[in-house]
């Protein structure tokens, strides 16, 4: 069945964590499972996704258009919406064929994307306007949806990912930051948020958010209803050696916390801001009393490569 109102059904639940670690320090624990809302189209992909969707169906265009390396998340979230909500999806993918496909790129096809591919260097000018025409003529009129759904429509999903869920501090892994500046943009006063970079020297990341920000606010874009709060901060010492690395802990404590919460964790990005926040309330970084809300954004389809 293909469904025109780009809503998934039922709002993402949330999980309460009992954890001994969070009760010693004080601190309420919970998770938003954005992983469970859809079996294939979930996380804060599909939050980037949404008003993308609705963009390319008010402009008439039936075809999505995106970029992503051959795991990506994003490519596997835009195959499977794709099919879902009725669109015909090209998969841009970055460096070389490689046979057999891999398992995202094989669901993906499944799903009915046509994945081509970009050499390295060519992939570097996917946000140029050169590029952009050019696929233009080669496939027609296509919605291009910029990598990891990185663009104001992103943000704009983003910022119903809280859905007035009641906390006091929320976490988030960061690749780009577009996801936390929506969920900035949507926090009510007295609410932070924590960005958890999965990249090395993700301290760049904040003049990012701060562009998402301010980009957001310049545009006609709707905003919520109450007076915007900007506490938010970003930690930047949970990476594990960089994007898409691990190491024997971060590996020990996914299976862990799986294991005892029945929360399964990408390791990408999850894994790491999980274990970033377990660490940070056995040092007691967390005020006493303080509802803790993390964003279990997904990217399990990911884990196999592991
Ligand atoms: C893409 C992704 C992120 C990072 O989102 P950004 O908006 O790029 O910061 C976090 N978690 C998962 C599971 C993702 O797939």
């Amino acid at each position: 069945m293909v469904m025109n109102n780009f809503s998934l059904g039922l709002p993402p639940t949330i999980q309460p964590i009992d954890s001994p670690i969070a009760q010693q320090a004080g601190v309420e624990l919970s998770v938003l499972r954005l992983d469970a809302m859809h079996p294939w189209v979930n996380g804060n992909k599909w939050f980037k996704l949404k008003y993308n969707l609705l963009e390319a169906k008010q402009r008439n265009l039936t075809t999505l258009l995106t970029f992503g390396g051959a795991y990506s998340n994003h490519i596997f979230a835009t195959a499977a919406a794709g099919k879902l909500f009725g669109f015909r999806t090209i998969g841009m993918i970055r460096g070389e064929e490689r046979l057999p496909l891999n398992s995202t790129l094989r669901f993906a096809v499944e799903q009915g994307m046509q994945i081509f591919y970009l050499d390295r260097q060519k992939y570097r000018e996917r946000h140029t306007t050169a590029l952009q025409a050019q696929l233009q003529q080669r496939f027609g009129d296509v919605f291009i949806v910029p990598e990891g759904g990185s663009n104001l429509n992103g943000v704009r999903g983003c910022m119903e990912i809280l859905n007035n869920q009641a906390f006091d501090t929320v976490c988030v892994a960061c690749g780009t930051g577009t996801t936390l500046a929506g969920i900035i943009l949507s926090l009510h006063k007295d609410q932070r948020a924590i960005g958890f970079p999965v990249l090395k020297n993700g301290g760049f990341l904040a003049s990012e958010v701060d562009s998402w920000l301010n980009n957001y606010l310049v545009s006609d874009l709707p905003l919520a209803d109450e007076a915007m709060s900007k506490s938010w901060e970003l930690i930047c010492d949970y990476h594990m050696g960089g994007y898409a690395k691990v190491n024997d802990e971060l590996l020990q404590f996914q299976q862990q916390f799986t294991q005892e919460h029945g929360v399964p964790l990408d390791y990408v990005y999850t894994a790491k801001m999980f274990y970033g926040v377990m660490d940070l309330l056995k040092q007691g970084f967390f005020p006493k009393g303080d509802r803790l809300l993390l964003i279990h954004t997904g990217g399990l389809q990911g884990n196999i490569s592991y």
